[in-house]
């Protein structure tokens, strides 16, 4: 009968040929792929498609016209069902092969390949039919041991026996049952609720694919195996895969014993020796797949009789530095366009090329979990404070720090350490910002375990105790804190990243800066082709040792008189700070916050804090005391920081100005010119920008004055309290610039404290209250409201203003998708963020 005639009958059941209707989704990934593989004329064998309907009615009970597939095939050919999913990753039924197997069959191949072969076609037949098709007890058949006609026999009676019926012989019933089963299989509960967790809609589909098969066992050269031209881990050039002589399916990958190389290998024999025709011939339709199918594929083949047949091809299995050399090499060798190799590189596993990572096939010895706040992973012994983290490093060890949480006291500490692990905190805490801005492994809010930072003690959630100098690892690609030193694979920045990061660059449309706020950071952002320093946050230059003191004596100062003179110390190191983060910039912008956090964060906290502090004031210990304790606040967050301190202590922001504008002058001299832009925290109402900038004009001319050298400079607000989005218009006519300080604009819109919400994140995300961490992911519904408003009115205040992000968001994929619809200029993350923000980016201009 012609094929057309019989697609009218059964539109469902298509033989693939070149022109046939196959299409994904309708008939799912695989059946796609075989017809591509049949357009380019390569040897597969005659395959049917069934498409997802007809397997959908399949599993509720009605089945197509049997007689009318096996019309399709050679009288007497043996099948296999392989299932075709609209993505592979989907997963799916196992494949039945040797379907059409019985006693005729086996009259009949014994003749053509001998009683041997014959007989371990017709075993396992009957042995996975009975285990996936019957539903038999698969012990039984697993525990048949004897092979030829002797296992044969044994497995028929076994089957006989278990269904109460001898095994069927008829090729339609078996076809029948194998279609039902592996179309119920993909129904079935736990098969659904896996791949949902995989990303597959409630409604996927599953098609169903029938070939004929090449038999892999028999005379001459016979057997299966899987070959493809590049190494799955480096993605380099590399004929990998796996052979083995008289096997089916998938056995050469997972058997082991008995498989052999492709190529040449001083290990072992070799399909290249053994039939070099054949190898050959792999190659060559392995890259003629690479270069009509535009990817590095796996080919699935069997070698019957010295034939080679193409059973089916799959994109590659890779690792994401081998997704990044092969989409680089494919567009290199012309075969896909540059926009389409940046296309093919998922920009959140770029952080597994830019840090150490486990191994991953190395063993885990999980301690406990938390927040993954800053990806890789390192290695050390454990230490409790800062100044065992600085003790540590003096003497050459790495240490990973342990603390309950961190503040800007521990920012030396963190320096020194290699990885740190917290009890609290999340996304946006100071440990996890502050760990991603240096690149190093972190992860907080670990609540599971208990943190006896006292007793020096950490023990993990089965009870282990772990003491000081104990040696564990930090991941903060997932969360996992480990036990020991597991196997670590090294950082990779080569050619290929170079190379796909500037064709990501011609692509992009909205700028990307870095959170820098040491010239390390800094240096870091130009490594990372950053286009300027979007936040430089100043505080965490006040916590040297040289500096603290003086800032004390600043905090602590009755006058403003005093406060000056103390201040007056400071000057020349910020100066010295600015002077060289615009050296290194090199004429790129850079935007400095003034200063934010509460004065009381940079006061000790315990009593021989209190003393060394009254030591160097010549103060009495309990006047140091109640000094500092009557600056606490109930609400730090919500009180007495940023632009706050700038209008209530002004003589801080001064000597900041003042430093910023000697350190313009300064950095001019001998580079490009250096124009400033400096932001102001935590606004709320526009008169405190305009009180601020009459000030910092004020020093502005004083500078110009004394050194009778011109500058300019630009003055920016940071949009993080609700109600700067709200009043934007007014506060843009004062601004040059806005840029949305989206930690705390999360933290204000929510209500929800940046430093608490890891302790009960978790649940919100695994309950569904939150799609995602809204510290992480912008919410676009809610802060993202906020956004839009303030990017409006910001616009309609003063239409030349730039906008700009420098929340933890700047560095999210998914935000910065948002912040480009909502008409920001620019988004400024971490440094070591940089590069997945550009290529995220650009995959949103493609
Ligand atoms: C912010 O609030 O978004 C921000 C960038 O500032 P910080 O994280 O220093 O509060
Ligand atoms: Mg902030």
């Amino acid at each position: 009968m012609p094929d057309t005639l019989r697609q009218d009958q059964d539109p469902g059941v298509t033989l693939i040929t070149p022109s046939a209707p196959i299409a994904n989704p309708t008939h799912g990934g695989r059946a796609k792929c075989l017809q591509r593989l049949v357009r380019l004329d390569l040897p597969v064998p005659r395959t049917v498609a069934i498409d997802f309907d007809t397997v959908h009615r399949i599993a509720h009970g009605s089945m197509p016209n049997m007689e009318r597939i096996l019309d399709h095939f050679r009288p007497g050919a043996l099948l296999c069902v392989r299932p075709s999913s609209e993505d592979p990753d989907w997963g799916g039924p196992g494949s039945v092969l040797n379907i059409g197997m019985n006693d005729a069959a086996y009259v009949d191949l014994s003749d053509r390949i001998g009683a041997d072969a014959a007989s371990a076609l017709y075993q396992r037949f009957v042995v996975s039919f009975a285990i996936h098709v019957a539903r038999l007890d698969p012990d039984v058949f697993e525990e048949i041991e004897a092979t030829g006609q002797q296992g044969l026999s044994e497995a028929l009676s076994a089957y006989e026996e278990e269904a109460e019926e001898p095994f069927p012989q008829d090729p339609a019933r078996q076809l029948a049952e194998v279609l039902r089963s592996m179309a119920r299989a993909w129904e079935g509960t736990t098969a659904r609720l896996l791949r949902q967790a995989k990303g597959a809609p409630v409604d996927a589909g599953l098609g169903l694919i029938v070939q004929e098969m090449a038999l892999g066992l028999g005379i001459g050269e016979c057997g299966s195996g899987v070959l493809q031209l590049a190494n799955s881990d480096t993605g380099l050039p590399q004929v990998t895969g796996r052979y083995l002589r008289q096997s089916q399916g998938r056995e050469a990958l997972r058997g082991g014993a008995g498989s052999i190389f492709l190529e040449r290998d001083p290990r072992g024999p070799s399909l290249e020796e053994l039939a070099p025709d054949a190898f050959e011939r792999l190659k060559q339709y392995a890259a003629f797949m690479r270069l009509k199918l535009r990817a590095e594929m796996q080919i699935e083949f069997t070698i019957e009789n010295g034939n080679v047949h193409i059973l089916d091809g799959v994109r590659v299995k890779r690792s994401s530095r081998a997704a990044l050399r092969i989409a680089v090499r494919l567009a290199e060798d012309g075969i896909i366009s540059r926009p389409e190799a940046v296309m093919r590189v998922e920009p959140r596993g770029l952080s597994e090329l830019l840090h150490r990572q486990v191994d991953p096939e190395a063993e885990r010895d999980l301690i406990g979990r938390g927040v993954a706040a800053s990806p890789g992973a390192a290695t050390g012994r454990i230490v409790f404070s800062s100044s065992e983290a600085q003790a540590s490093a003096a003497r050459g060890e790495p240490c990973i720090l342990v603390r309950r949480e961190t503040s800007p006291e521990d920012v030396r500490g963190m320096h020194c350490a290699v990885a740190v692990l917290t009890e609290r905190g999340g996304m946006t805490s100071h440990a996890a910002v502050i760990g991603r801005g240096l690149g190093l492994p972190c992860v907080v809010g670990a609540v599971g375990m208990g943190f006896k930072t006292q007793q020096h003690q950490l023990v993990a959630e089965d009870g282990r105790r772990f003491g000081e100098g104990d040696v564990i690892t930090v991941d903060g690609t997932s969360g996992q804190v480990l036990a020991g030193s597991p196997k670590m694979i090294e950082a990779v920045l080569d050619d290929s990243f170079q190379t796909l990061m500037s064709w990501a660059d011609e692509e992009r449309d909205i700028g990307i800066r870095a959170n820098a706020d040491t010239p390390a950071d800094a240096l870091t952002a130009r490594n990372f082709a950053a286009q300027g320093i979007g936040l430089c946050r100043t505080e965490h230059m006040f916590f040297d040792a040289e500096r603290i003191t003086p800032m004390r004596e600043m905090i602590f100062a009755d006058s403003s008189k005093d406060r000056e003179a103390a201040l007056a110390r400071l000057l020349p190191m910020q100066r010295a700070d600015f002077t060289e983060l615009f050296r290194i910039m090199e004429g790129m912008p850079v935007c400095i916050r003034l200063f934010d956090p509460p004065l009381h964060e940079f006061l000790p906290s315990d009593r021989s804090g209190m003393r060394e502090l009254a030591e160097a004031l010549d103060l009495p210990v309990s006047d140091v005391t109640r000094r500092v304790e009557s600056m606490g606040e109930y609400n730090p967050m919500l009180g007495m920081r940023g632009v706050r301190l700038g209008i209530a202590v002004p003589e801080i922001y001064d000597m900041q100005a003042r430093a910023i504008f000697e350190a313009t002058i300064e950095a001019s001299h001998d580079g490009a010119p250096v124009v400033p832009e400096i932001m102001l925290p935590l606004v709320s109402a526009c008169r405190e920008v305009e009180l601020l900038r009459t000030r910092i004009d004020a020093v502005a001319a004083a500078v110009r004055n004394e050194r009778g050298r011109d500058f300019d400079y630009s003055l920016g607000v940071m949009v993080e309290t609700p109600r700067a989005c709200l009043r934007a218009h007014e506060i843009a006519q004062h601004a040059h610039f806005l840029s949305f300080g989206t930690n705390d604009l999360t933290q204000m819109t929510y209500g929800l404290s940046r430093d608490d919400a890891g302790r009960f994140m978790s649940h919100y995300v695994q309950q569904g209250v939150f799609a995602e961490d809204p510290f992480h992911r912008l919410d676009a519904e809610g802060v993202g409201e906020l956004v839009r408003i303030g990017v409006e009115r910001g616009r309609q205040g003063n239409g030349g203003i730039m906008l700009s992000i420098c929340g933890e968001h700047g560095g999210d994929p998914d935000s910065i998708a948002f912040c480009r619809t909502a008409g920001i200029d620019y988004v400024s993350c971490s440094p070591f963020r940089v590069p997945v923000a550009r290529l995220a980016a650009a995959q949103l201009a493609i």
